[in-house]
């Protein structure tokens, strides 16, 4: 496995896969890896010659300077953990690397109202941080493949909207998110739960699953409702949101018939932690 933390030596090896028409996967990661992001890694290394994983804690898509500081740094264990599945390259750039003081790396597209709803509602500006870094790598790496984890399903849709319109050659492929035992989510964030805390945060999983239940009776909005009373009834869960919404566009399902797809996308809090999670129900 090779590491690399300047773009200009990740460029010159990369070189040589490009040349060779070598396809090249890319899994970009914000550290703290778990089994989700390795899951990326396998996809990547099963469908590329080159699978290159990026560790980069990304200031600008941070909304809140405290939520920046606290978020969880592993990078040893990430190595490790990196090496032993096999993945060929890790760039670990310093934030002077990704974002050189004169270089514009702002990336002016709309994004067809995508970044509006739920996350875009609730987290101001985190959008434009995203698009912004994975534009930024993605003209670093220049991957075939760009693997993302459905977990994060209106970053996904967001990351490939892009790619769309600037017409970058880069396919952008969903992966299935991958769960602890009690159907948590597995994400960096939940390394700041207790034990306890990680139990509780099942119930947001077990929310998603009753309302795949609830839309044979009730319309998109009182399943919506009824999902936020339910999380209610847990103390120590604090709802965000919890929106029925269509699988492409991202607004409100009117109804079950119209949208092809249907996503149930939902945020809530504990203690300090935020978590998202989402569960397609059509499509
Ligand atoms: P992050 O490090 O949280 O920015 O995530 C990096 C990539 O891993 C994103 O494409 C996420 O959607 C994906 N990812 C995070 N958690 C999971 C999970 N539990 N299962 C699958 N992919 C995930």
């Amino acid at each position: 496995m090779y590491l690399f933390k300047k773009i200009s030596t990740l460029i010159r090896f990369l070189e040589s896969y490009r040349n060779k028409n070598r396809p090249i996967g890319f899994v970009p990661t914000m550290g703290a890896l778990h089994e989700g992001h390795l899951s990326l890694v396998r996809q990547s290394l099963e469908a590329t010659q080159c699978t290159v994983c990026s560790i980069f804690v990304n200031p600008t898509q941070f909304n809140e300077a405290s939520d920046l500081e606290k978020y969880p740094r592993t990078p040893a264990k990430d190595l490790t953990m990196l090496y032993k599945a096999g993945c060929d390259v890790v760039f670990m750039p310093a934030p002077e690397e990704v974002y050189p003081p004169g270089l514009d790396t702002s990336v002016n597209i709309g994004f067809a109202g995508l970044d509006h709803p739920m996350e875009g509602r609730f987290r101001p500006g985190h959008f434009q941080g995203v698009a912004q870094v994975v534009k930024r790598l993605l003209d670093i790496v220049e991957p075939d493949k760009l693997l993302m984890g459905q977990k994060d399903y209106q970053q996904f849709l967001i990351v490939r909207h892009m790619a769309r319109v600037l017409s970058l050659p880069t396919e952008v492929v969903m992966a299935p998110t991958v769960r602890e035992k009690n159907g948590l989510a597995m994400s960096s964030r939940n390394q700041r739960l207790s034990p306890e805390q990680r139990e509780l945060a099942a119930a947001l999983r077990q929310t998603l699953q009753k309302a795949a239940k609830w839309i044979r009776k009730y319309p998109p909005r009182e399943v919506e409702q009824k999902a936020i009373q339910a999380l209610r009834q847990y103390p120590g869960i604090e709802p965000e949101y919890f929106q029925l919404a269509d699988g492409a566009t991202l607004q409100p399902a009117p109804d079950y018939e119209n949208p092809d797809s249907i996503v149930a996308c939902a945020a809530i809090w504990i203690g300090g932690v935020r978590l998202i999670d989402n569960m397609i129900l059509k499509g």
